[in-house]
């Protein structure tokens, strides 16, 4: 017996380590993306952002705005398989003493996560005091309808052929590619085959520093969303720079599966992201050597997660990532996974 336990460790060992293998070419060769392209692509977003801060500023002087800033997964060499968009985040000004808010919980709706805007002190300040009154649907500020006042500006407004040819690049609004998902972004091509997307994402910073975000809830759109973005980052980058871990080499690899994998599209980079950080509360070596082991443990507890219909938010566990797929998606995603555990080389051959 123990000469044939020792035949089954050494070919798990031989396993391993050719997942091992399999993993670090996939992420050299489709994963990670080249320097000088992320280079060029940040320049992009960069022009399109210094265009649209002018425009602004001339069309709607009187719109409260703080500074706009690019931002997301292509400042952290975070993206994976191409360098084809990021986020410009637009923060609104609130006058302090006219709105307040709910986190989900506290609401009828029950969603721990996102949360309502409500204007305050109508009486004494009416309808019209604030700026931001054009976007209220029944006393609270709508998400969706500040994301339509952009909408309205950057789409109707701006001549984006002219602006565009002035940059050298074709420019045009984007049509959301989930009918269901309100976004709000251009397209930007910079040269014959390469795209860029510059999402606009509205942000609101409460005095308790939780920040809003406008991406909303899929079925009730006046929502905001808490974002935990900057706060994960953070803290994913810094654990690895702490012990020069693979956690981020294990999260671009599965974002990428997903990215390349349709039926794997439904898990975003928050979910994975979300993953990693619990899986590394458990895991304390995240040397090279432990990809392979850290990727099949990231995709055991994937299943674990949509198993239970349940994958918590690191930073604040009350935070369902999956509140907003119906089971039917959850079902199909859990089945995808557990279905590779036995071969998790298939993920890779996309
Ligand atoms: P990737 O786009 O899959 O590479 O992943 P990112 O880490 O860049 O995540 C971007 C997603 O997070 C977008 O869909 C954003 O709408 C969402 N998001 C939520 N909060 C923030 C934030 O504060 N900053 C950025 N950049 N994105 C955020």
């Amino acid at each position: 017996p123990s000469s044939s336990s020792s035949k089954v460790a050494l070919q798990r060992g031989r396993m391993r380590l050719s997942l091992q293998e399999h993993l670090w070419a996939f992420y050299h060769e489709r994963v990670n993306i080249a320097a000088e392209d992320q280079q060029v692509a940040r320049h992009a977003a960069l022009d399109i952002c210094a265009e649209l801060r002018a425009f602004i500023h001339t069309k709607v002087p009187d719109m409260p705005l703080r500074d706009m800033y690019l931002s997301g997964s292509l400042y952290h060499d975070l993206q994976v398989v191409s360098a084809d968009h990021a986020q410009l985040m637009v923060p609104l000004i609130l006058e302090k003493s006219l709105w307040s808010f709910i986190p989900g919980e506290e609401t009828i709706m029950n969603v721990p996560g996102f949360w309502l805007v409500r204007r305050e002190n109508l009486e004494y300040f009416p309808r019209g005091s604030s700026y931001w009154d054009r976007c209220l649907i029944g006393g609270y500020l709508s998400s969706k309808s500040v994301l339509e006042l952009f909408e309205k500006l950057v789409t109707g407004c701006m001549n984006w052929p002219a602006i565009g040819s002035v940059l050298g690049y074709v420019v045009r609004p984007a049509v959301p590619s989930h009918a269901e998902a309100l976004t709000l972004s251009l397209e930007v091509q910079y040269d014959s085959e390469r795209h860029l997307h510059v999402d606009f994402l509205p942000l609101l910073v409460t005095e308790d520093a939780v920040s809003l975000v406008a991406k909303p809830h899929r079925e009730r759109e006046n929502l905001w969303r808490q974002s935990f973005w900057s706060a994960e980052t953070t803290k994913l980058l810094a654990l690895d720079r702490d012990d020069d871990g693979c956690r981020c080499v294990c999260l671009k690899i599965a974002k990428a599966v997903c990215k390349l994998n349709p039926a794997l599209m439904s898990l975003n980079a928050s979910h994975l992201a979300n993953a990693v950080l619990m899986l590394s509360n458990t895991q304390h070596d995240w040397s090279r050597e432990t990809l392979a082991e850290r990727f099949t443990q990231l995709i055991r507890a994937l299943v674990g997660h949509l198993e239970a219909g349940r994958l918590p938010c690191a930073l604040d566990h009350k935070v369902n990532l999956l509140c907003e797929l119906t089971p039917r998606e959850v079902d199909e995603l859990g089945y995808t996974l557990y279905c590779s555990l036995s071969d998790p080389e298939s993920l890779l051959r996309t």
